[in-house]
């Protein structure tokens, strides 16, 4: 086994760093060496391993303390594993599962890559299904209040008639000729002996004589699935919502993969949204801005008011205390930040217009000190 980086050194933090801090350590190495970000790249896979590894060790309480004392050491000592244990897929899942955002689909699989979690599998054992992915469209409003929708999937089921099997009623699937259930051949290359899948089987260990007619022999017919999904407020774009075993079946008796919901929220015509914040833009007239007052604003919740001070300037942003999103994670509202504009008006009643031209001369006589100040920086441009 190759000498194993200090924990603390791995995950570029001071002994004595807290536990809030090392969580935050730890999350922006995971993202920047996540697997989903670095395709290919297998010394950020080593690094993602590494950092987990370290994290896993140093956020349980216990085995801090041992490490603090002892070292690595000490944790072999104690029967404490690399990062394949319950703790560190829960910290793995609290991270990158469920709605958390930013993780790629086929979490175990990817887990299961990365840490060779779950054992080595033998052919005739049964397997999990694999996951599925769908996405899911939610309006701004719906992602605001939360909502439930059922989504029609094509997926697999267990066929029928042969249970799965694949074989034909009253037949059974036979152990391959060629591997004789192995399901691995082995095969000279070069000098070396290399161990493939047997190409009979393709790494089954058993084949099929007689296929059952219903599904061809592929032990799994196609159907259309109702599926009921919770989002939660405050969803937002990209974020996942995990169904544990609502996606395909898995083999020989093995339990269905997940299925993974994205979330797409669709845009709003009114509103933008940034994070948790909802953003507008209302058209003002010069004498709201200038007097101050009230107007309405649409929310996702009905007409708010707005009180606008006097002397506001074109293009201010107002802030409406937690008139934006809900916080996905329940805390509290974002903000609704709404940007004041000047309406200019393009046509004028006569009484409008009789004012305005009024207070054109009056302006005239005692132009206001922002435009005098203004008046001034330009003169000293051109002196
Ligand atoms: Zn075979
Ligand atoms: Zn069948």
């Amino acid at each position: 086994m190759a000498a194993t980086r200090d924990y603390y050194e791995t995950l570029a933090v001071p002994r004595d760093i807290s536990e809030a801090d090392l969580k935050k350590a730890y999350r922006k190495l995971a993202l920047k060496f996540h697997p989903d970000r670095n395709k290919g790249d297998e010394s950020a896979a080593e690094r993602f391993k590494e950092v987990s590894e370290a994290y896993e060790v140093l956020s349980d309480p216990e085995k801090r303390k041992v490490y603090d004392q002892y070292g690595h050491d000490g944790l072999r000592g104690q029967g404490f594993g690399g990062a394949s244990s319950q703790h560190a897929r829960d910290i793995f899942e609290s991270f990158f599962g469920g709605g958390g955002g930013g993780g790629g689909g086929g979490l175990d699989s990817m887990f299961e890559g990365l840490f060779g979690g779950g054992g080595g599998r033998r052919p005739s054992g049964p397997r999990r299904g694999t996951h599925l992915r769908v996405v899911v469209h939610v309006t701004l409003k719906e992602a605001f209040s939360g909502t439930t929708k059922t989504l029609t999937i094509q997926r697999n089921d267990p066929c029928e008639p042969c249970k799965g099997s694949g074989a034909a009623a009253g037949t059974k699937a036979e152990t391959c000729s060629t591997c004789h259930g192995h399901g691995q051949v082995q095969r000279q290359q070069g000098m070396f002996m290399m161990q493939t899948p047997c190409p009979k089987c393709r790494g089954e260990g058993t084949v099929i004589k007689t296929p059952c007619t219903t599904c061809h022999g592929q032990g799994v017919t196609t159907n259309d699935a109702d599926i009921e999904i919770r989002i939660p407020a405050g969803i937002e774009t990209g974020q996942q919502l995990r169904l544990a075993n609502e996606g395909e079946p898995g083999d020989r008796g093995g339990p269905r993969g997940d299925l993974y919901c994205i979330v797409q929220v669709k845009e709003h015509s009114f509103f933008g949204r940034e994070e948790d914040n909802l953003t507008c833009e209302i058209p003002v007239t010069y004498s709201q801005l200038t007097l101050g007052g009230e107007v309405d604003i649409p929310t996702l919740e009905g007409t708010k008011t707005l009180k606008i001070a006097s002397g506001t300037q074109s293009g201010r942003v107002l802030r409406m205390r937690g008139q934006g999103m809900p916080s996905v994670r329940g805390f509290s509202n974002g903000d609704l930040l709404v940007r004041v504009q000047l309406a200019t008006p393009k046509k004028l009643g006569a009484r409008e217009k009789e004012l305005l031209e009024e207070l054109r001369e009056i302006e005239g006589a005692t132009p206001s000190s922002a435009q005098k100040s203004f008046f001034d920086k330009v003169k000293d441009l051109f002196d």
